[in-house]
């Protein structure tokens, strides 16, 4: 079944230790392409007998060649991986467009984000130092940056390259030893990558890919004894569960969770520049992102006419198979849309302002959903409060900047906020008021910038990945104090 896929991997097999091993269990679980409902091939099946494999040989890495190695050295790695993925975008973008149902370009994007990613930590891998602190006469004292160890990476399918460019790639960065754990219905292109870094020189063992269902690969890395760090980005259920696995051990845990992130648009702002971030942010990915913008808060004196320029995009969406790289693709699973599907069901007084339009012809096992726009919902309104993780937007009047931000603030979440005006003092005034992990002011999302340290408050977690920060979450600070006299 694999060869349809044309791949220059067997992804039935674990990549542990340098070697491409069979799961103990010689299990495989299937894969479904989201545009057709087909299974279109199989991934291994990895249990908590290879993740201890995986473990094991990732503390050997530390104790061998991975850990000897110059921080000078593991960035020129990092660098190469970088470059090969670069060859490798076609492929990897189709690979991920089967597998996830993500429209060929928006895929591309992902496989180039990912050798930025790579570009990046290989070029910082060796400028995050220690400093010197001024003590008592006779003491000299310094700081060392130093790797966690071995680190676990749980990562969901609706990213699965950005999500790995930016975790993976800040572990290996910082010389740690990486056992990453991907999400069932999003594997191939973790294998893939784990294909590529062997063939850029990545030392046996500095990564390790077990593929498997959360509860059982997923929960035994998670609990393991011998990993001294987890990254985890999914939902706030499971984070909650690897915080508790995470707590048993005693190791630190970065959580990237959901959200229920707000664009506010107040009555000055430039609504031709706001127009295709209000939109987009939300239908991206078919809305199942995590800094996805499923709320529009809208200043009453301009509320209808956002709402009728939005309708006209919307009404211009186009949905349909991911090789045919419409506006949207297909959602992941029919789990995917059933959830989504069941917030549309009650609209709780909302209504329907506008929806995509699903193209003719579309094979019937797709989990196809039409975009919808939503108008009318209150704040405390469901469809307001949780993550629908869909391409669903709901729409909310203001009437005070003071309205905008209790209603900004009004969620469990804390990631990501857009703010519309030309009024430089509400910038400010705004930005600091609203309760996320990021604001962007004119923009949304400044265009995903590796550079830009990422994560939530509140429900959606907490530590930060991306940028120089993330460096720093994946290192352990040593203080040395040498008293010489
Ligand atoms: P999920 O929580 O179901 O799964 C995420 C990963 O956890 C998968 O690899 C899964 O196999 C694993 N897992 C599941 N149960 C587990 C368990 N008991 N122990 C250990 N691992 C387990 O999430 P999902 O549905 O794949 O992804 C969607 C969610 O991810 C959304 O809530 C979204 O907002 C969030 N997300 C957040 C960010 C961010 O950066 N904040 C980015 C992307 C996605």
């Amino acid at each position: 079944m694999t060869t349809d896929l044309n791949l220059w991997f067997d992804p039935t097999r674990c990549f542990i230790g340098g070697e491409w091993v069979k799961p103990n269990g010689q299990r495989t679980l299937p894969i479904e392409n989201p545009s057709t409902g087909e299974t279109i091939g199989a991934i291994a099946r990895g249990e908590a007998y290879d993740v201890d494999r995986a473990v094991t040989a990732a503390h050997a890495a530390l104790d061998g060649e991975w850990g000897r190695m110059s921080a000078l050295e593991r960035g020129r790695i990092l660098t190469r991986i970088g470059q090969k993925v670069l060859e490798r975008v076609d492929d990897l973008a189709r690979l991920e467009a089967l597998d996830v149902g993500k429209p060929l370009k928006q895929a591309r994007a992902d496989a180039v984000a990912l050798a930025r990613y790579m570009e990046f930590y290989g070029g910082a891998a060796d400028k995050v130092h220690g400093e010197t602190i001024p003590y008592l006469d006779g003491y000299t004292v310094y700081t060392l940056r130093e790797p966690h160890g071995v680190t676990a990476h749980i990562v969901p399918w609706n990213y699965p390259m950005q999500i790995i460019g930016r975790s993976v790639g800040g572990a290996l960065a910082m010389g740690n030893a990486a056992v990453l754990k991907p999400a069932e219905e999003a594997c191939l292109t973790a294998i893939a990558f784990a294909a590529i870094a062997e063939e850029a020189g990545l030392p046996k063992g500095a990564l390790n890919v077990v593929p498997g269902l959360g509860e059982e690969a997923g929960a035994a890395l998670s609990s393991h004894p011998g990993v001294n760090h987890i990254s985890f980005t999914g939902s706030v259920g499971v984070g909650i569960l690897i915080q508790e696995a995470a707590a048993k051990n005693v190791v630190p845990v970065t959580l990237e969770l959901g959200g229920k992130s707000p664009q506010l648009v107040f009555e000055d702002a430039d609504l031709d520049r706001a127009l295709p971030f209000l939109v987009n942010a939300g239908i991206q990915n078919a809305g199942q992102t995590c800094s996805a913008s499923s709320r529009i808060l809208v200043q009453r004196s301009i509320h209808d006419e956002v709402v009728a320029r939005m309708s006209e995009r919307y009404a211009a969406l186009k949905v349909g198979p991911a090789a045919s790289d419409l506006d949207v693709g297909p959602l992941v699973s029919a789990r995917q849309k059933e959830i989504v599907s069941g917030f549309l069901a009650d609209l709780g007084g909302g209504r329907i302002a506008a929806q995509g339009r699903i193209v003719d012809g579309v094979p019937a096992g797709g989990h196809y959903l039409a975009p919808t726009l939503v108008a009318g919902i209150d704040p405390s309104n469901r469809l307001a409060q949780d993550e629908i993780f869909g391409p669903v937007q709901v729409v909310i009047p203001f009437d005070t900047e003071a309205d905008a931000i209790a209603i900004a603030n009004g969620t469990d979440y804390g990631l990501v906020a857009g703010v519309w005006t030309r009024d430089g003092a509400r910038q400010m005034r705004v930005a600091k008021a609203i309760k996320t992990g990021q604001v962007f002011l004119n923009n949304y999302g400044a265009g995903g910038g590796v550079e830009l340290p990422f994560g939530g408050i509140g429900k959606s977690g907490h530590g930060r990945e991306k940028g120089f920060e993330a460096l720093y979450g994946f290192s352990v600070l040593k203080t040395v104090a040498a008293y010489h006299g």
